[in-house]
Parts: C-alpha cells; sequence; structure tokens
C-alpha cells in the first residue's frame, strides 16, 4: 500500500519518496503540488519583471557564467535610465513586482547606487513591489536597502551540502557555505520576505541532498523559493563535469522538487526558474502543473540579455506566450498584484 505522506509535514525518507518517482507516479506527485498550491495560496498566478541590472560579479561559483574570471564576457550595468524604463515597463505591464538582480558587487558605490534606483522606483510606482537579488551583503547594507524600500530579498543557498558546495566554488572565505547561511538570517531579522532555492540536477547530487535541503528551507522559514535545474555554461569549469545526469531527469527532478516543497511548505511563494525554460520550452507551465505561483518575465533590455548568461540557452521570447497559454489551461493571472508571499502575510501577521 501507498504510505501516507503529510501534507506540512513531510519526513525526509517521506521527501526522498516523493523526489523519486518517475513517469505516472511523477505525474501523481506534480498533481499534488498543483493541489496543495491552489488549496494554501490564493490560487492565481503572480508575475514579477526580472531586470538583470548588472553582470559584474566578484565570485567565481564553477557553475556560473557570468563568474569573474569569465573574461570572454562583456561587463555591463545598466544606467539608472534605463532600469527605470524596466521598472515603468513592469508598471505598465501589469507585473506587479520587479527583481533586480545582478552578480555580487560588495562596494560603497554598488551599495549608494542600488538605493538610489530602490528609491526612485517606490517613489514613481509605489505599489510595484521590489525584489533584489544582489547575492551575499553586510547586514547594514541589507537594512539600507530595505529602508530605501525593498520588499523582498531572493538568494538561493544553492545546496545546502557542503560536499556539493565544495565541489561548486573555489574553496576560500569569499564563497562560504556558512556564510550564505548567515546573510539569510540578516535578511530575516532586517524583515525582508526572503527566497531562496536551490539548483535541481547538480553533478554528484542525490535524493537526500535535495530532501535535506528541502528542511533547511522548512527550518529557516522561508517565504519564497526559486527552484530551477543546473544547465551547463561551457565557459565554466563545471560544464564537463562527467556525472551531470541526462536533461530528462534534470527535468523531472525539478518538477519533482517543486512539488515535494510545495507540499512540505504549502503557502509558500514558488517561481519557476528560467533556467527550466531551457530544457524544455513548456517548463514554465510544468512547473506551474507541479505547484509554482509566479512566472518570471524578463525586461532586460536586448543588447544586454546575451551579456547576462548563467547558463547557456534561453527562450525569453517565450515569456509572452507563456501567459495566454496559461490563461487557456484555465489558470488566473493576477495581472497588476504585488503578490506577497502567504507564508510571510501569515507570519507577520499583528495579532491583537
Ligand atoms: N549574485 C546573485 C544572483 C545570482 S544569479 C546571488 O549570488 O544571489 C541567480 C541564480 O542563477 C543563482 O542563484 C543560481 O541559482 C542560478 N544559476 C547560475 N548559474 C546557473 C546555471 N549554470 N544553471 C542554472 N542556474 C544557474
Amino acid at each position: 500500500m501507498e504510505k501516507e505522506i503529510s501534507t506540512f509535514n513531510p519526513s525526509k525518507e517521506d521527501l526522498v519518496l516523493l523526489l523519486a518517482k518517475r513517469s505516472m507516479q511523477a505525474h501523481q506527485v506534480w498533481a499534488r503540488g498543483y493541489e496543495t498550491c491552489k488549496q494554501n495560496t490564493a490560487g492565481v498566478i503572480y508575475l514579477r519583471g526580472l531586470a538583470e541590472i548588472s553582470n559584474i560579479c566578484g565570485k567565481d561559483c564553477y557553475y556560473c557564467g557570468i563568474r569573474k574570471s569569465n573574461e570572454a564576457v562583456e561587463r555591463y550595468t545598466m544606467c539608472k535610465e534605463d532600469i527605470l524604463l524596466a521598472a515603468a515597463q513592469a508598471h505598465k505591464n501589469n507585473l506587479g513586482s520587479i527583481t533586480l538582480q545582478s552578480g555580487e558587487v560588495k562596494s560603497p558605490d554598488f551599495t549608494n547606487f542600488a538605493e538610489e534606483i530602490i528609491k526612485e522606483i517606490k517613489m514613481n510606482f509605489p505599489d510595484l513591489k521590489i525584489v533584489l537579488s544582489f547575492g551575499e551583503q553586510s547586514k547594514d547594507t541589507y537594512k539600507l536597502w530595505k529602508a530605501a524600500g525593498a520588499d523582498r530579498y531572493l538568494l538561493k543557498i544553492e545546496t545546502t551540502s557542503q560536499r556539493l558546495y565544495s565541489m561548486l566554488h573555489p574553496q576560500n572565505v569569499t564563497h562560504s557555505l556558512e556564510k550564505r547561511k548567515k546573510a539569510l538570517a540578516a535578511l530575516k531579522e532586517t524583515g525582508y520576505q526572503v527566497g531562496s532555492g536551490i539548483m535541481v540536477g547538480l553533478p554528484g547530487q542525490n535524493l537526500s541532498d535535495i530532501a535535506n535541503d528541502i528542511l533547511f528551507f522548512k527550518e529557516i522559514d522561508m517565504d519564497m523559493a526559486g527552484i530551477g535545474p543546473y544547465i551547463e555554461h561551457s565557459q565554466t569549469p563545471l560544464a564537463g563535469n562527467e556525472e551531470i545526469p541526462p536533461e530528462e531527469t534534470r527535468l523531472v527532478l525539478t518538477l519533482n522538487t517543486i512539488a515535494a516543497l510545495r507540499i512540505a511548505m504549502p503557502s509558500i511563494n514558488i517561481a519557476a526558474a528560467t533556467s527550466l525554460d531551457a530544457l524544455n520550452k513548456y517548463g514554465k507551465e510544468m512547473a506551474v502543473s507541479a505547484g509554482a505561483n509566479v512566472i518570471m518575465i524578463n525586461l532586460t533590455p536586448e543588447g544586454h540579455r546575451k551579456n547576462y548568461r548563467l547558463y547557456e540557452r534561453g527562450l525569453d521570447e517565450l515569456d509572452k506566450n507563456v501567459l495566454a497559454q496559461l490563461e487557456s489551461y484555465g489558470e488566473k493571472i493576477a495581472y497588476g498584484a504585488g503578490g506577497d508571499s502567504l507564508h510571510f502575510i501569515n507570519r507577520t501577521r499583528l495579532s491583537f
């Protein structure tokens, strides 16, 4: 007989069972992820604009195309006017929120530049929620940006396994799993709506690793997640690794992870990461069918996109079709909604 797996509190063993499903049984897990999503969130799909404001990065992650040592990349930082234009586009298209993402730069210049941009976006578009994804920064910087008007922060842990983390990064103080965990704690203490996430299908990653990641997300009581498959980028050291799972496996495992995370944390926001589109042109729709409730729409100007390639292959032009497609399946798109995670609303609700 099938073992009963609890929504809200699956054990590590339960999570591994869910993650291991294939073919028809995997479809059943995705359907459960989808149902759990509909029952425990607002039941609608939220939209997020994405502006990749700079590809300058001080880190050298072995998987990432914009790593510091990749000299083939032309580096850019969008000017203030262009970033405001992207925000205007998000506003005009009723996306409800905008994510500003960049490589990791820790400098007073960047800190001040970002602060200024956040303030201007808030001043011009007070209803547009601002999500930052600028990597690990000091608590003071996080506080400064929050005070300027930022609402949410996305910092993916990438993996909570020390074994994998060491394989994915150079061994030095700049690349430390412990420091990344501390940054997530600092974000939470600062009052952000906090998002994290992992890459699925990393070479050497097993189901127990992913189950531990999900339990970590429960432990830190995260509000939102970005879950996507690992995709090779030929200008990175990891690309040639012989243990990278086949694409099919990475796709199924990513959908299983979205569903398992949804079952473990029913009211959080889960975004269909853009990297899913690189594996399948219906990647985002499939993510929604497994329990994701947020779709990212790329607003980075065309001229810069070719230089912000974290991985190779990207089908951003499908963004427009995906919404029509989802609506044709009967999904309700929440145009113009800020899309706060219900988990966040519940955990911060004032009690009298
Ligand atoms: N500098 C920021 C933003 C990083 S880029 C930070 O450190 O948080 C955003 C995300 O892209 C990363 O968190 C990672 O999960 C994802 N990413 C990078 N390279 C990738 C690859 N090769 N395949 C899939 N996802 C990748």
